[in-house]
């Protein structure tokens, strides 16, 4: 089913992303985890797009299985890496025939150490062509951006982002997911600003609970968001006295009080980061269902 029907229903809900494990050998435990996270009742599952787009038939076929033995609703990433017509054409056509009807589309990064990102051909430079090309080829599908509540790296301005956006969700976008953010406040100042120059699609926030410290700060380097200098140095602290279980202790008590503060003050939903981590996710649910007097 098309996600952007599916964010017609106005219920509170969690959706996940995961990550295609590199390693086949992998694979029967990452099937594990999805098992487990199928209980959440996700409404959707993304499967992001191997960073040179080198691995795209590991998308493919993990969002076709998701679909056809797991019952889940997919959402399958796509970037410009290594696009042309013929590569993206095959892609999509192979989402149709595995019934998944929802796609990310998305620029891509620059190669890791590099700031500036080359795009590989003139047809595909910014996620906006993208949407573009799928809004006219291939209709059906349901299709989301990315949005980033502290800015894009790359952008001039917060206003400059902002109107690329508009442009993306203009060339056909159904929804927008944001980068990940720890202060809720930069999450509904970008939903007003963007509902300011029109932007009408439904904003779905994206949650990363922190569960490592230096996988963090490798992130942090990349993707443009912040963390509150009172959080940063609990994590320091903490993994200086505890080691990594301290630092997923606390990264959970934050990601659920995040969560429940978005969704009082009105957020769609919470897009949840999985790392292809069952445990992490299995607590947020409880305290989700907690919070709506499900359980
Ligand atoms: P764009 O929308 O093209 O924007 C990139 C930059 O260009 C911005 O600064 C924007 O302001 C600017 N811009 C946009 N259009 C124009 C224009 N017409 N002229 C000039 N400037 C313009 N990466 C992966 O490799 N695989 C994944 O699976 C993946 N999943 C992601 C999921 C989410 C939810 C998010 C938030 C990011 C994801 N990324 C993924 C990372 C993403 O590829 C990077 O953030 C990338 O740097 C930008 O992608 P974009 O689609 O937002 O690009």
């Amino acid at each position: 089913m098309r996600i952007a029907q599916l964010l017609q229903r106005q219920e509170p809900f969690l959706s996940l992303e995961f990550f295609p494990p590199k390693d086949r050998a992998q694979w029967p435990g990452f099937f594990d985890v999805v098992r487990q996270l199928r209980d959440l009742g996700p409404l959707f599952c993304s499967v992001t797009y191997g960073a040179g787009g080198s691995t795209q038939h590991n998308t493919l076929e993990i969002v076709t299985r998701m679909k056809q033995e797991y019952g889940l609703e997919p959402l399958a990433h796509l970037t410009c890496v290594g696009a042309d017509r013929a590569r993206i054409g095959s892609f999509l056509s192979g989402l149709a025939q595995a019934g998944v009807d929802n796609v990310l589309a998305l620029r891509g990064d620059p190669p890791r150490g590099e700031s500036t990102f080359t795009p590989d051909s003139e047809e595909f430079q910014h996620g906006s062509d993208l949407v573009s090309f799928i809004r006219q080829d291939f209709s059906d599908l349901s299709i989301g951006v990315a949005g980033y509540p502290e800015k894009h790296p790359e952008a001039p301005s917060m206003d400059d982002d902002l109107e690329r956006l508009r442009h993306k969700v203009a060339c056909g976008a159904d929804f927008i997911i944001t980068q990940l953010f720890f202060d809720n406040d930069a999450y509904f100042d970008f939903v007003a600003r963007a509902r300011a120059v029109g932007i009408g699609v439904p904003i779905i926030p994206g949650i990363l609970p922190v569960q490592n410290l230096a996988a963090l700060k490798r992130m942090l380097s990349f993707c443009g968001a912040s963390v509150p200098e009172g959080y940063m140095s609990d994590l320091e602290h903490v993994h200086k006295v505890y080691g990594e279980s301290g630092v997923r202790g606390l990264g959970l008590g934050y990601a659920k009080s995040q969560i429940r503060n978005l969704l009082d003050r009105g957020a769609p939903g919470v897009h949840l980061y999985t790392l292809n981590k069952a445990d992490t996710c299995l607590d947020i649910w409880k305290d989700f269902l907690r919070r709506d007097g499900l359980k």
